[in-house]
């Protein structure tokens, strides 16, 4: 037998992804995607040891998708059975304030997550369906949440309290939650290790960038600020997300277009962000076309960087020092030129950017600030740090289930 490993799940409305993870290594000997799950044609993408295997075919529903997913790992290996797997991991977005922890599934939590429904509307209903359906075929595993927004309760009240009126928090759940906290935490910890110092002597500026992106304040390994608010809508430009806007523009819309608050809230979520500015919200086609002399393109990535670095000015405040500024996620990894613009002429803040180093690619968590110790060292690392959520979910899985 093996070390423990948990098969990890992540339950979109039309898709589901999973893995099983070695909750001590993090290898991934199988993982796969369904997409496109009650459409007429649904896909299976498989990787085990006999690398990729495609399954196209109409997939039902989210146990349909299991089903197949359990088949695949029968069919194309690697087989479950020769692994010791002690947990199913679920990924559930929010969380609300009833979780701080990862907790084992049971009725109570099924409860509890349905009645957070209204704060997540588009997630927590198929986090649910994933986990009903898990649960229906592997009966005899426990089941673990774990939850985009328990990172964050330990925001302080001043920090999470919108200046609304002050029972709309306690009667309808009105209050910044934040999210990617399984991100953050993975991030936070590993910036620690690469520093090799305590967690819990480190302030740390996260940076998650992916197609959703959000941005924390992390005091000695407790959340103390972050840019999502009660929804993932607010804080910094996305994908197809707009981050901060008036909040008045709703109203505005409205009144003099006529548009329904359903759309414009679609519009914010799927139309906006860099897809809304440049038409495109993959990262790497914005850096081509912005090479290329676009001007919108150019234009959406300004956008992105002054937002993100305008969220680094208001932490650091938070804060007060800073030991740490860290990037992760498909664009804080790979994009160096976010990088390099968002912490551009901020020497007299201590931060600076290596060009060398941040140029450099690699998987591995590294530096990309000169070394303290040279002509032009600073006092605050800038890192850049890949995130792995699956292996945090594994890890914290094995913690509740053991
Ligand atoms: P998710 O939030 O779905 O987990 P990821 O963290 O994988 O997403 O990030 C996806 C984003 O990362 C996309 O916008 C993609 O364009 C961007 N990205 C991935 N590789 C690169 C790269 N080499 N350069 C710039 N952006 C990249």
């Amino acid at each position: 037998m093996s070390t423990p490993h948990v098969l990890v799940v992540n339950a979109g409305s039309s898709s589901l992804k999973y893995s099983l993870v070695d909750a001590a290594t993090g290898a991934t000997p199988g993982h796969g995607l369904v997409e496109r799950i009650g459409e007429s044609t649904g896909t299976l993408v498989h990787h085990g040891p006999e690398g990729e295997t495609r399954i196209e075919g109409p997939v039902a529903d989210h146990e349909a998708a299991f089903q197949l997913a359990r088949d695949a790992f029968t069919d194309h290996g690697p087989q479950l059975s020769s692994y010791d797997v002690v947990a199913v991991g679920h990924r559930v977005v929010h969380g609300g304030e009833r979780f701080s922890q990862p907790v084992l599934i049971d009725d109570d939590v099924l409860a509890a997550v349905r009645d957070l429904v209204p704060l997540a509307p588009l997630h927590n209903p198929a986090n649910l369906e994933g986990i009903a359906s898990a649960r229906a075929l592997f009966p005899d595993l426990p089941h673990v949440a774990i939850f985009d927004t328990a990172f964050h309760q330990t925001l302080p009240e001043h920090a999470y309290t919108y200046a609304v009126p002050r029972d709309w928090v306690g009667e309808h759940g009105i209050r910044r939650y934040g999210f990617h906290g399984t991100s953050f935490s993975f991030v936070a910890q590993a910036a620690a290790d690469l520093l090799e110092r305590p967690l819990t002597e480190l302030n740390l500026i996260v940076a998650h960038l992916g197609n959703g992106a959000s941005v924390t304040a992390v005091r000695g390994g407790e959340s103390v600020e972050t840019s999502m608010g009660m929804t993932p809508l607010e804080g910094l430009v996305m994908g197809t997300r707009s981050g901060d806007v008036d909040p008045a523009l709703h109203a505005h819309l409205h009144r003099e277009l006529g548009w329904s608050l359903d759309e414009i809230d679609r519009i914010l979520n799927r139309e906006s962000g860099l897809k809304g500015l440049a038409g495109e919200n993959d990262f790497r086609e914005v850096l081509r076309l912005r090479d290329e002399g676009d001007a919108a393109a150019a234009l959406a990535f300004d956008v992105y960087c002054h937002r993100l670095r305008k969220y680094v000015g208001a932490y650091y405040a938070v804060l007060g020092t800073v030991d740490a500024i860290v990037f992760t996620g498909g664009v804080g990894e790979n994009a160096a030129p976010v990088r390099a613009a968002t912490l551009s002429g901020l020497e007299r803040l201590g931060i600076s950017v290596d060009e060398q180093r941040n140029a450099e690619r690699s998987d591995q968590a590294r530096s990309i600030s000169p070394d303290p110790s040279t002509e032009g060292g600073t006092d605050v690392a800038v890192l850049v740090v890949p995130t792995d959520e699956e292996w945090e979910i594994a890890r914290q899985s094995v913690a509740v289930s053991g």
